[in-house]
């Protein structure tokens, strides 16, 4: 008996699992690989940053959400080759090696922070693309909070309590709102030595808008509500220095502003993964400034109509990195490797239908766009919520996620505000280390429980 055709998938993001999802009842067999082992929902990380959201609901395991794909494997571990002559995917967990070989291959690694050339930046202000960057930014917020109640003197207290987010699209907007409310209605009433209501916040940009991808209207009415709600918006202001106690920033006079501020996040800029370039060199396709690979226009690369690259690392027809995009070309590249099978070989092009975009500005305020029409304000927070829900994975997660949404946004609490010390330190020791990727991280196979490859000879002595 043949065979059945082999089709990979790299990564379980948004194009993954979509890809995975539409070759369900197709004659193939497909493998998922992937670092993580769950599926990120990244719209939703600031809340998990904020302890809004458990990051459990957010990040559904990939085995359970593939569960009943009886066609579908999934294997844990970070790819670090693609050899497309071979037709081979090699990945790695903790010591282990393992080579898969694909007849299609479908890549969907996504993107990750991107310093503009300032790696150096990265151990001071943490960007937001996994669930232990959303669990550091929490531990360093409420943190902050906390070491400033046991501080004596004002001038000391002061830079623990002012957060700094550096990018002003989305992801920026979002958690400068919701560190604003956290001190203003959550921690409110909390403290009794410091008044968490003068926290200062500041959302600062090197464009001249907040959320430029909504256009200049929102963008308009957008930073008015930021501001009413005491966000301090610097546009036009780039990031030239910082470190653990404090950042520099320049307005586009060359003026410069010392901050002093223990609490920073970085939201501004993406990298496409490692294996767009990897893709690149091997098939001669471009590769943008951003790292991302230029697909033909049914999303293969030049010679290889057997891979196909989607998502935040392709780049086509300037596509933006958003959540759709990825979706909707994981689906199309599925459906391309049925059509194939069944003889089809005319390829329409890929074609993305944009359904619009969105933002949460602060409890019940949000600004959506579709099209030409705009909302702002209280409808378009519904609007958010309704697709935010509709697209969680899993019917328990989302009746979860209504719970605490309920707890923080018409109560004044949050369900998810446990941080731990070793959280707290977490960027900053793994820059140190030089970063010592997620996997060997938690799986180094001789030890069995979570702990630095660096520190084993330390765990030995002490067993023995
Ligand atoms: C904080 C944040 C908020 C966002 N908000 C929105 C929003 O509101 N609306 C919207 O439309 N978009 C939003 N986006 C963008 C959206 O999440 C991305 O465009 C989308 O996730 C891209 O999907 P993808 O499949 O390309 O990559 P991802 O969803 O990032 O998936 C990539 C997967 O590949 C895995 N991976 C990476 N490298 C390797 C490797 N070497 N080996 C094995 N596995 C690997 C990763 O673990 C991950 O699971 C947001 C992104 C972030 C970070």
């Amino acid at each position: 008996m043949d065979r059945l055709h082999r089709v990979v998938i790299i990564g379980s993001g948004f194009g993954g699992l979509f890809a995975a999802k539409r070759l369900k009842k197709a004659p193939v067999e497909v493998t998922v690989i992937d670092r993580t082992g769950y599926h990120l929902f990244q719209p939703l990380l600031y809340q998990v940053a904020t302890g809004i959201l458990s990051q459990g609901v957010i990040a559904p395991p990939i085995r359970e959400v593939l569960m009943h794909q009886k066609n579908a494997n999934v294997l844990l571990g970070e790819v670090t080759t693609i050899d497309v002559e071979a037709k081979t995917v090699t990945h790695h967990i903790g010591d282990l090696e393992s080579v898969t070989p694909y007849d299609s291959l479908i890549v969907s690694a996504g993107a990750g922070q991107s310093y503009f050339g300032n790696d150096q930046f990265e151990e001071f202000a943490p960007g937001l693309k996994s669930i232990d960057d959303a669990m550091e930014m929490r531990s360093r917020i409420y943190n902050a909070f906390e070491i400033a109640e046991v501080i004596e003197t004002k001038p000391e207290i002061d830079p623990w309590m002012t957060f700094v987010v550096v990018g002003a699209g989305a992801t920026g907007v979002e958690m400068a709102g919701q560190i604003r409310e956290l001190a203003d209605r959550s921690l409110r009433t909390e403290y009794r030595r410091i008044d968490p209501t003068q926290a200062r916040v500041i959302l600062a940009d090197g464009g001249d808008q907040v959320l430029a991808a909504f256009g200049e209207n929102l963008g308009a009415k957008s930073k008015a509500a930021l501001e009413k709600q005491g966000i301090e918006v610097r546009l036009g202001t780039m990031v030239t220095d910082m470190d653990a106690q404090s950042v520099e920033l320049t307005d586009r006079d060359g003026n410069t502003e010392r901050i002093d501020s223990r609490v920073k996040f970085w939201a501004a800029g993406v990298a496409a993964s490692p294996l767009a370039r990897q893709l690149g060199d091997q098939t001669g396709a471009e590769v943008d400034r951003s790292g991302r690979v230029a697909t033909l226009p049914d999303l293969t690369l030049p010679g290889h109509e057997e891979i196909f690259v989607v998502g935040d690392m392709a780049s086509l027809n300037n596509y933006p990195g958003v959540a759709q995009v990825a979706m909707q070309g994981g689906k199309y590249a599925a459906s391309q490797i049925k059509r194939r099978l069944q003889g089809d070989l005319d390829a329409p092009a890929f074609k993305y239908f944009d359904k619009g975009s969105m933002a949460t500005i602060s409890r019940f305020k949000a600004v959506t766009k579709v099209g030409k029409v705009e909302l702002t304000g209280f409808i378009a927070w519904l609007a958010w919520l309704f697709i935010h829900i509709m697209y969680l994975v899993g019917f328990q997660k989302r009746i979860t996620t209504l719970g605490h949404w309920a707890v923080a946004f018409v109560g004044r609490s949050r369900a998810e505000r446990t941080t731990t010390a070793y959280q707290a330190v977490g960027t900053e020791d793994l820059v140190r280390q030089k970063r010592i990727s997620d996997t060997e991280l938690l799986y180094e196979p001789r030890m069995g429980t979570p702990h630095r490859k660096a520190d084993s000879s330390s765990a030995e002595d002490e067993s023995n």
